[in-house]
């Protein structure tokens, strides 16, 4: 069994997140995606961050249908910070031994890798699948490697998918009176209007 993880604030899911997700399965021949939205990401804690239970709602509704995208609340459901090398060591603990683990992120994400919690420890527990973002540039990886080591060993970089969208820009268009159909699944837009979600400016 290969499980894919892919941990995010989903404030809200995007189309992006989607691409990658079918991207990824694709490429490494993944049996699932866990979708596993943070409870109060550290490196974050001073940004605004929608109710949990309106980014886990929205997480549901854009993976319905996709039978391979799964969701995860380990990082909901503990209290404190959420640490992607805890959430990656309990959602291993489910697994059997000989299961595969790969955790997913953007490039952009790739770059902070040394400021994380045990990044070292993160390495050796899974693999690292890492995707491109447009307007990242991939970071220079020998620098990293010093910094982490063993990251090298973990990585897989993939070339795509290369779609241009971020929670931030839905969010902002969203403060602004503009359409987001294009961006997120159909359903994800019909709540985030009937919950006035994103509205005013202080959640952008
Ligand atoms: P925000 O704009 O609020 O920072 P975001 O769009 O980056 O949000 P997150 O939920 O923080 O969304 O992202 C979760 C993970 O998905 C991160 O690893 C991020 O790099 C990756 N990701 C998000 N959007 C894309 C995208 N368009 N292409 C590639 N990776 C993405």
């Amino acid at each position: 069994m290969k499980s894919g993880v892919l941990g995010g604030t989903f404030d809200p899911i995007h189309n992006g997140h989607l691409a990658v997700a079918e991207e990824v399965r694709r490429r490494l021949g993944l049996d699932e995606v866990i979708f596993v939205p943070a409870g109060k990401p550290w490196l974050r804690m001073n940004a605004p961050l929608s109710a949990a239970t309106y980014r886990v709602r929205m997480v549901r509704l854009a993976i319905a249908g996709r039978p391979y995208c799964k969701l995860s609340l380990v990082e909901i459901e503990r209290a404190g910070p959420s640490y992607t090398v805890d959430t990656v060591n309990r959602l291993r603990a489910q697994l059997d031994s000989g299961d595969e683990l790969f955790f997913i992120l953007g490039w952009d994400n790739l770059a902070e890798l040394p400021r994380w919690h045990e990044p070292r420890q993160l390495v050796r527990a899974c693999s690292l699948v890492a995707v491109p973002r447009p307007g990242y540039d991939l970071p220079d990886l020998k620098p990293l490697e010093a910094l982490v080591p063993g990251l090298a060993a973990s990585l897989i970089l993939l070339d795509a998918p290369l779609v241009d969208i971020s929670a931030s820009l839905v969010r902002e268009r969203v403060s602004r009176g503009l359409s987001i159909r294009q961006l997120i699944p159909g359903p994800v837009a019909d709540y985030i209007e009937e919950h006035g979600l994103y509205a005013s400016e202080n959640q952008v």
